[in-house]
């Protein structure tokens, strides 16, 4: 990577005379060698190599004068972390690479788009054709596309309570994947040619460790193998089957629920999570009659009671049924669908169209021949990593929702820069202060940092400053007072510790609690922070000025 030098902070000094410049072009220097001799009336200073590398070209001469800022050379750096190839890797065979990345998920690219930014060879593998792993090609971006489709559907639907009405919807099923199709295809195309602006090389193939520094991959045609002198492991998750669910192709998980085969009249939907809540909002939408069967107590069962509490309320009224504490023990299939669900007042039986299963994802890590490279795996299928995202084998690195918890895009892509950075013998390390979930139903659900459940678990006192939408202008004028935005605060400092938010635009709401988070920020300084009105933005300064004791919107 070539990497202008400039001339650091040299105090009060400044328009200082070059004196010397003791390299030139192709000159290897080690960090600390002196690159300049700079002479001011008062002192003569010697400005040392921040980093290795070889001079590319030396942008300043005797005579001349320079300040702080002032770029003096362009050196191609070398990495001093960067390990050697091994002799185990060259004596292999194979093609050799000088980083591999496997996986090519939102954890994947980035991480290989951001090794190649910084000067290495990257090699990126995944099973797909297509980059972009789960979330381009199965996940985030095309639920959302058909999620646009059911909130067209719905606000139409809508209209006729603010006194504009419409038909009922005439919904092209083949023109409704073809949307979401179109828009997956630009997302996976753009990372091609990211990928390739980049000379980062991809190749399709499972990939699978056969030793400490090599791989074997099952490309469509034949084996390679592969040695490499680093791996970044990106291989992301997989949804969980239930086993007592026959093979039946009316029954699918969230992938072949986003192939929108066909719109069952009555939909079964296995889990009240994000993924099983949007999923059934695009086939409401569509025409469906949705029953939801749920575990545990409430729907979303990571957020806030208070939070769902007005989802559950809008579902209810459009739903079949919402079982909570309700598990399905059986599912017969015959002209039907038969689910055999039970609680704690009995068991019943019913018949559905289709079912979707929604019932969580697990890591791939038991998948890849880890243990072959001495790779840690847990039994439940995560590698465990430290903050800069090295596993047990310090050449090999792993990221995304393989390494734990939140299994969320954007967690993968920042553990991805830390990945590649610390890959190139950079200092970075993953140490967020929050991060972000979003449900993308309607009303969305949004939460960072410390939740109410959570400080209650952990005995830890906190101050919740709810701010209901109903008193929001503008929430009114969407016809949307249901919301909720709520701040969890260190009741002595006012330090914003966690935020929550119910209603319409949650998912982008949130991103100013996290900001509030990670620079350290009080309530005071939301609650001073000049808020557009009428914005829904407003809720997070209102609920600040809870705490503060200055609202008047109440
Ligand atoms: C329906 C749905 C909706 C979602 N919506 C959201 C959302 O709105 N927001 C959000 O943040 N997250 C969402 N997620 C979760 C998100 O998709 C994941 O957290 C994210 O994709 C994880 O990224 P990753 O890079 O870890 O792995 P993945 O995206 O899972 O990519 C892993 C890739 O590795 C490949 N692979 C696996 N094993 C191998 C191997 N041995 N060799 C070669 N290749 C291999 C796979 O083919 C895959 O392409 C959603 C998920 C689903 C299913």
């Amino acid at each position: 990577m070539t990497r202008e030098i400039a001339i650091p902070d040299i105090g009060d000094f400044k328009d200082v005379t070059v004196v010397e410049v003791p390299v030139g072009p192709g000159d290897r220097i080690a960090i600390d060698d002196p690159i300049l001799m700079l002479e001011s009336d008062k002192a003569t200073l010697d400005i040392p190599a921040p980093c290795a590398g070889v001079v590319r070209e030396v942008l300043v001469k005797v005579g001349d004068r320079v300040s702080q800022g002032t770029v003096a050379l362009r050196i191609e750096e070398e990495l001093a972390d960067r390990p050697a190839p091994t002799p185990a890797a060259a004596a292999a065979g194979g093609d050799h690479v000088d980083l591999l990345v496997i996986g090519a998920g939102p954890g994947g690219y980035t991480a290989a788009f951001r090794a190649a930014d910084l000067g290495r060879k990257v090699t990126l593998v995944d099973a797909r054709q297509t980059l972009g792993g789960v979330c381009l090609n199965v996940g985030c971006i095309p639920s959302k596309a058909l999620l646009h489709v059911a909130k067209l559907v719905d606000d139409a639907a809508e209209g006729a309570a603010h006194g504009v009405s419409f038909g009922a919807p005439q919904i092209d099923i083949d023109a409704v994947r073809g949307w979401k199709e179109s828009v997956v295809g630009k997302l996976t195309g753009g990372l091609a040619r990211l990928a390739k602006r980049r000379k980062v090389t991809t190749m399709q193939g499972m990939a699978r460790f056969t030793g400490p520094h090599e791989v074997e991959v099952a490309t469509p045609d034949g084996p390679r193998r592969l040695t490499f002198d680093q791996a970044i492991v990106a291989v992301g998750s997989s949804p969980i089957w239930l086993p007592f669910l026959p093979d039946d192709p009316r029954i699918f998980d969230s992938t072949g629920a986003l192939d929108l085969k066909a719109v069952p009249q009555r939909l079964l939907v296995l889990g009240g999570g994000i993924i099983g809540l949007e999923m059934a909002q695009v086939y409401h939408a569509l025409g469906s009659r949705i029953t939801i069967a749920e575990r545990m107590g409430q729907l979303i069962p990571g957020a806030d009671a208070d939070i769902v509490k007005p989802l559950t309320s809008r579902l209810k009224a459009r739903y079949e049924a919402i079982h909570l504490e309700t598990g399905v023990a059986a599912v017969a299939a015959g002209e039907a669908l038969t689910a055999s669900f039970e609680n704690a007042s009995g068991t019943w039986q019913t018949k559905f169209d289709a079912i979707l299963v929604a019932v969580g994802r697990r890591p791939n890590g038991a998948e890849l021949g880890a243990e072959t490279a001495g790779v840690a795996v847990t039994g439940q299928g995560f590698i465990p990593v430290d903050a800069q995202m090295r596993t047990n084998q310090k050449h090999i690195f792993a990221i995304g929702d393989v390494v734990g918890q939140p299994m969320l895009a954007h967690k993968a892509t920042h553990e991805a820069k830390v990945a590649a950075e610390v890959a190139c013998g950079h200092k970075a390390a993953f140490e967020p202060r929050c991060i972000p979930s979003v449900a993308y139903t309607d009303p969305e659900i949004a939460w960072t940092g410390l939740t109410e459940t959570q400080a209650k678990a952990e005995g830890r006192k906190v101050k919740t400053t709810p701010f209901p939408w109903a008193a929001s202008g503008r929430a009114l004028s969407m016809g949307r007072g249901e919301g909720l935005t709520k701040l969890v605060l260190d009741p002595d400092s006012g330090r914003v510790l966690g935020a929550a938010i119910v209603g319409v635009n949650a998912g982008e709401l949130i991103a100013s609690a996290c900001h509030a988070i990670e620079m350290g920020s009080d309530a005071a300084d939301l609650a001073l922070t000049i808020h557009p009105h009428p914005t829904l933005s407003e809720t997070l300064g209102f609920a600040a000025e809870v705490f503060e004791g200055t609202l008047t919107d109440l």
